[in-house]
């Protein structure tokens, strides 16, 4: 495989494309925010900016309940605790470590379902099977910002009565059929980490339904203290500092701003890439308002390159995709003592074959031809402009 032959016009001193860069708003905005915390000197605690921040979310996300965190894994350990869920949580082996961790760092058993070949979230007849009177609750993950089947999953939860949350780490201003993903199920989670679509450098937060949740998540997050003297759980600290709620602010702001120069970089993607032979693009359901969160590539047999060797090829060019969910969480050295990947085929078959190329509102469209033009060079000689033969 000659990738150099089939690409012109680069010169060796290109700057690295990573595969996401953090979103920042203007540092004059950023210093406007935080300006007020040398009056107040109140940095943390759930301050002015933790309150006004958590508001402007409520409306962003269209529901009544936010909490926020740290980050979106105290996040979902803490929702995890508040539910008072014991047993086993259905899940995704096609995850971030995050997902998987939380259930067992909370005393769960994770229970591990496969995956939807189209869309990689899980899959609710798969979930359906692995159901016993030991399950409590089931713990989906939107992958790459795309919806799981929310209709099928809330029709199960509700039919064997278990709690239902979502891992919405990638899902942060996703709409079906104009209603917020922080809408469905019994809560959902989501990060706000530097790498996600939108950042508080880190933070996250929880969206629930049953307000009742909210003290008890508020005082976890805060060591279970519930009076000046008085501790009633024991809690962790996972609390949300001002500053974090400043970027917040401040990048909300121009969270649309981001989306429609994503979605060019999508669009533009898509341009170059749809029709190639062998290779699979993630879908966009119509009735879907996307956060092009991720640009996830799956390369089948039909390519005739391998996903590693695209993964190399795009390395030595300085571009830097990632293999991103592989290996599956099951195949982690922490758990693949007591789990078989064999028994989720389709998550295994798709880990061993996606790649997430670089996405982020400020990647150039030229630089998004160049990645293109590198993938393609990868794959069958006869399909070198890109239109393959065997196209769908
Ligand atoms: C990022 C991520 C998390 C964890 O979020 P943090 O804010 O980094 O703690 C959980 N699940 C998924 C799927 C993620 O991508």
């Amino acid at each position: 495989m000659d990738v150099e032959q089939h690409v012109s016009g680069e010169g060796a001193a290109e700057q690295p494309i990573l595969v996401t860069r953090s979103s920042m708003p203007p540092l004059q905005e950023y210093v406007a925010e935080i300006a007020p915390l040398w009056e107040s000197h109140w940095l943390t605690n759930m301050g002015r900016k933790h309150r006004e921040f958590s508001q402007m979310l409520e409306q962003r996300l269209e529901v009544e309940n936010v909490c926020l965190f740290t980050n979106g894994h105290n996040a979902l350990e803490c929702i995890l605790e508040a539910l008072e869920v014991e047993g086993e949580v259905i899940t995704t082996p096609f995850t971030f470590a995050s997902t998987t961790h939380a259930i067992v760092r909370k005393g769960l058993v994770p229970v591990f379902a496969d995956i939807r070949p189209d869309d990689f979230t899980i899959d609710p007849a798969s979930v359906e099977a692995l159901i016993t009177p030991r399950t409590c609750a089931i713990l989906p993950v939107h992958v790459y910002g795309g919806l799981c089947d929310l209709d099928a999953l809330d029709d199960i939860a509700r039919r064997h009565s278990l709690k239902l949350v979502y891992d919405a780490a990638h899902a942060f201003g996703v709409r079906r059929a104009g209603v917020s993903a922080a809408a469905f199920g019994d809560a959902s989670m989501f990060s706000f980490h530097a790498t996600k679509v939108f950042n508080t450098i880190e933070g996250g937060a929880v969206c629930f339904r049953d307000p009742s949740l909210e003290q008890k998540l508020d005082q976890w997050k805060n060591f279970g203290i519930t009076g000046a003297e008085s501790v009633e759980y024991v809690g962790g600290n996972a609390k949300m500092n001002e500053f974090c709620a400043a970027m917040g602010i401040c990048n909300l702001r121009h969270f649309d701003e981001e989306i429609a120069k994503r979605k060019l970089v999508s669009e533009r993607y898509r341009r170059n890439l749809e029709g190639v032979g062998g290779l699979r693009l993630p879908p966009f359901p119509a009735d879907v308002e996307p956060n092009y969160a991720y640009m996830p590539v799956v390369f089948e047999d039909a390519f005739g390159a391998t996903r590693d060797e695209v993964y190399e090829a795009l390395r030595a060019r300085g571009v830097n995709p990632r293999k991103y969910f592989y290996p599956l969480v099951s195949d982690y050295a922490c758990y693949r003592d007591r789990y078989s990947s064999a028994a989720t085929p389709v998550a295994q078959w798709v880990a061993a074959r996606v790649l997430t190329l670089p996405m982020y509102a400020d990647l150039s469209l030229e630089d998004v031809d160049r990645i293109c033009a590198i993938v393609r060079a990868c794959g069958n000689a006869d399909d070198a402009d890109g239109r393959g033969a065997d196209r769908r």
